[in-house]
Order: structure tokens, then sequence, then C-alpha cells
């Protein structure tokens, strides 16, 4: 018979921000190497149904999963380490288990009962996490539960990680417990209490952690290890040292030192068959540590302040920049602040311009200033999403003649929305998952940059926008050097432009950083950075 899914939940302790994301993709990464079918998945607790809604100031970049979900960042981090897509599965928000409750009560699923968190929520919880155990395609899941225990809404999620180790067993569900050791600079000492707190926090939830991931500055040492498994009541093997690193991508090698995946096959009852294969992962480590290039892209958006709203792009930068031995060093323009008498003196040091995703009219303006700097100075340009549909406004304004060209997003009113609204979106009201979203299938145009990029005619790339290149204005466009070279086959909308004379110009309607791993980095990505280092040598 075949060998049941195994659970893995991972909790936070503490404090927020400590890297759940990345310790459960690194675990994930080392079991995957050892020959494991693992995949991962977000608990989310806050109300949202989805964080399609959410300010990307406030809560990082929305990421679009292959099935078209608007999920968690933390789900790029699972692609990007993994090589293997997710899907809507992966990620659920207390709004989405609400919902499907409520939406049962309304049918009369439940008629006669009070509906109560438990059981009803729980079992919804515990129904969402078991579909990805149940497809047949995992031997084991990871869980990551967002938020730190302790807090409010996170509850109904701790009890249903109880449960179902109560239901299914030790050998099937195991818990890590991620926690920070803070380090007094006063007292010159690490600190325990706060784990000792947090796991006491778990534990009056009935939930006693199999493993501890310790956060730290220092390492720690035997005694200080020996303290924190005795008291929270773990094996000193399993308490597990997460120091600071140079870079994300080296915490699965951490993770290997410390044995993580070692203790947690061991607790799964599982063989530790082969050591794991990571030689690929181990070349890309290497890429980026001794680079033998470095260029300067300037990331031209608006939600400069946080890091994390452009979170795939940089990442997808990196593994181009791996892909090159080159280390690209990313530099944040704020459009609102680029002017045209600026605009040179601001980018002219620049090996390449992206112009990045949005939505709403804010900095338009200096968008559109970056775009035609670089078009002129025939510097590496690459419009992803709303930064192509400006490179399409640019064209058609200064190029075209066309003043008032702009997109129907921006003025409703313009006689010449070069950019409009399908027709399919006019009537919809709605905000939440109404845009069009996740992977299209995109036909290339032979000898295009794109086909050359891609090295093949037929690709599919993820979307997430309400706005298209207005077909009206192709062959208006195609005579004036601006060229659609990759259309959608089954609605024709055009995906991909390009200026054929300027050395490498193009924009593309969907959001290729989502499809970027450290195993296959982006061709545009790579591409564009090569043309970025042809800029200096
Ligand atoms: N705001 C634009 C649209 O909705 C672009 C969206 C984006 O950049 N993701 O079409």
């Amino acid at each position: 018979m075949e060998q049941k899914c195994k659970y893995i939940f991972v909790t936070g302790g503490v404090t927020s921000s400590l890297g759940k994301g990345i310790i459960s993709a690194s675990l994930a990464k080392l079991l995957q190497a050892r020959g494991y079918r693992v995949t991962i998945q977000k608990l989310d607790p806050y109300i949202n149904v989805d964080p399609g809604t959410l300010n990307p100031y406030e809560h990082g970049e929305c990421y679009v999963t292959e099935d078209g979900a608007e999920t968690d960042l933390d789900l790029g981090h699972y692609e990007r380490f993994l090589n293997v897509p997710t899907s809507r599965a992966n990620n659920v928000t207390t709004g989405k288990i609400y919902q499907t409750v409520i939406e049962n009560e309304r049918r009369g699923d439940y008629l006669g009962k009070t509906v109560q968190v438990i059981p009803h929520i729980t079992d919804e919880i515990k129904r969402r996490i078991k579909i990805l155990g149940d497809s047949g395609d995992y031997d084991i899941v990871i869980t990551e539960i967002g938020g730190t225990v302790g807090d409010i809404e996170s509850l109904p999620f701790i009890e249903a990680v109880r449960q179902l180790e109560w239901e299914m067993g030790d050998d099937n569900v195991i818990v890590i417990h991620l926690t920070l050791i803070p380090y007094l600079a006063a007292a010159g000492e690490l600190k325990t209490k706060p784990t000792q707190h947090s796991v006491r926090f778990l534990l009056e939830s009935g939930v006693q952690p199999d493993i501890l991931v310790c956060r730290t500055e220092h390492p720690l040492n035997a005694e200080l290890r020996r303290k924190v498994a005795l008291f929270c009541n773990v094996n000193v093997n399993a308490v597990i040292e997460s120091i600071d690193v140079k870079t994300i991508y080296d915490v699965p090698l951490v993770m290997l030192k410390e044995k993580l995946d070692r203790v947690v096959l061991a607790k799964l009852k599982l063989p530790a068959k082969n050591e794991p294969a990571l030689d690929q992962w181990i070349e890309f480590l290497q890429h980026i540590k001794h680079p033998k290039h470095e260029v300067n892209i300037a990331l031209v958006g608006k939600y400069v302040e946080l890091l994390d709203a452009y979170k795939s792009i940089n990442e997808a930068f990196i593994h181009g920049g791996a892909a090159n031995e080159c280390k690209v060093n990313v530099k944040y323009v704020n459009s609102e602040l680029l002017t045209p008498e600026n605009v040179s003196s601001k980018l002219k040091d620049f090996h390449g311009i992206l112009v990045a995703p949005g939505f709403g009219g804010r900095g338009i303006d200096g968008k559109l200033n970056a775009i035609k700097f670089a078009r002129e100075n025939n510097l590496p340009f690459f419009g992803i999403c709303l930064g192509m549909q400006c490179a399409v406004i640019e064209f058609a304004r200064n190029v075209m003649g066309l003043k008032d060209a702009h997109s129907a997003e921006m003025n409703s009113e313009t006689s010449n929305a070069v950019i409009d609204l399908m027709s399919d979106q006019k009537n919809i009201s709605q905000m939440g998952g109404t845009m069009r979203l996740g992977a299209y299938d995109c036909n290339l145009v032979k000898g295009s940059l794109a086909a050359k990029i891609y090295g093949k005619s037929k690709i599919s790339e993820r979307h997430r926008h309400r706005y298209e290149f207005n077909n009206k204005y192709q062959k208006e466009f195609e005579k004036n050097g601006m060229v659609v070279t990759g259309t959608n086959p089954e609605t024709g909308l055009g995906e991909i432009i390009e200026i054929p004379e300027h050395p490498f110009f193009i924009g593309v309607q969907y959001h290729p950083e989502l499809k970027s791993t450290v195993e296959n980095p982006h061709p545009i990505f790579v591409k564009f950075i090569k043309k970025a280092i042809e800029q200096i040598i």
C-alpha cells in the first residue's frame, strides 16, 4: 500500500518576521533533495478572504499561482526553493474558512446545530489541510501557520493542529516551533526565557513542539541547547540553531548542517534515504557569492518604501544574476520624483531600467519619463504589467503623436485609450478576485526578441491585471516601430511589445518574475542582465 502522507506544522513564537516561510521552504528543499515529494501550505489568520485586496505597503507583494489564486508572498519562496508550482489549496485564510462555513450554514448543511469555532471552524481548517495530503501527490505536507502563537486569531489553527496530531499520531504529525533567542548586549548573554514562554503558550493549547528552530545572532553552545531542551521538553538534538546568514538561499545548507532534515525524518519514522542532491543549489550559491560582473538596475515604481512590495522581482534578479555570474544591484527609484528635467541625472548611471507593475495613476508621469529616457538612449528596458502598459502609452504619445494617449485606468475619458478595459471586465464592480488571474498561453512571433529569449514559440505565463493593450491600435504601432510579438491564442490579446530598432526594449503584460526559481531562472531576466553587462564591457 502506498505510504500515507505525513504532516509537519511550523508555528512561530516570540515575534513575527523570524522567517517561518524561509525555514519551511529550506526544510522542504532538503526533504525534496532526499527524494521526497513535498509541498508547503500557508495558513493566514487574518480575515481577508485572500491578500489580493491588501496594500503592498502593508503586506508585501501579492503572489499569483498558476490556477489564479492571489496568495501570500511566502508561496513565492516555496516555488523559488522547490521549483514546483503551488496552487489555490496552498494558501488558506481565516476569511476563506469562515466564508465556507457560513455558506455551508446557509445551505442548511448544519441544520439544527449551533455553528461553533469547535468543531465547525476547526473541521474546515483540517479539511483544508488534508486536501493537499489526500491528493496523492505528496509524501509530506509542510503547513506554516502565520502569525505568532498567543495571537487570538491563530487559536483555531493551533487547535486544529492539536486535533490532527491526536487523530493521526506522533509518527504522522510533528510540530516545529520557530523562536527567537535574543542576545542582550548589556549582559553579554543569549536569553532563553522568551522561548520558554512561547512554548508554554503552545502547551496551554495542548500542543507540544517536537523541534525548536532558534533564530539567533550568536552560536548556541551545548549548555544553552541543553537548557532549552530541558525547559521546553524536547530532545537536545531537536534544538536547531538558525543563525543569521547573508542570503536566504544559504538557509537550506545551514539547516542541513544542523541536521534538521534528519531529525524530522527520524520523528516521522521515515528513512533518511539518499544524501540530499544539492549540487545545482550549491553552484547557484557559488555564483551569487563570487560574481564576475556587477550591474546597477533601476527599479522604477511607486511602492519603493517597502522592499517586500517587489519581492519576486528582486529574487528573479538574483536568479538571473547568478545565471550570468553577475551581482545585480537593484536600486529603487521613486517614479513620483522623476521629472523631464532630472530623469537623465537620476538614471544615467544605470545599466538597465525596469518599470514595475502597479495600480492607479500615482507616479505614472515619472514612469513615462523613465521609459522615454531608456528608449531614446538605447538603455536596456524591461516593463512588467503596468510597466509594459506605460511603454505603450509613452510610445503612442511621443512617437505616434497621440498626445492624449492613456490607459482607461487613469483616464476613462481619453479619446485614445491605447490601454483599455477588457469587455468582460466592464460590468464587474467587486474588487476581490476579479482580475485576469493565473496562467495563460501565449504564442510568440518567429524571429522576435521574445522568441529568441525563450527559445520556443509557445509559452505560458501568469497574469494579474484588469487592463489590456488595445488591439485597435496595433497596426499603427507597428507602422511606427513598436511591435506586438506575443499574443494570447484564444483571445488575440497582445501580451508582449518590443521595439526591434532598440538593442533591448521589451514589455510584458504578464508577471514573469512569478515563475523565476533557483533552478529555472526566468529567461527574460537572464537576458536583461546579459544586456546590462554589455553596457559595461
Ligand atoms: N493596473 C494595471 C491593470 O490592472 C496593471 C496591473 C499590474 O501591473 N499588475 O491592468
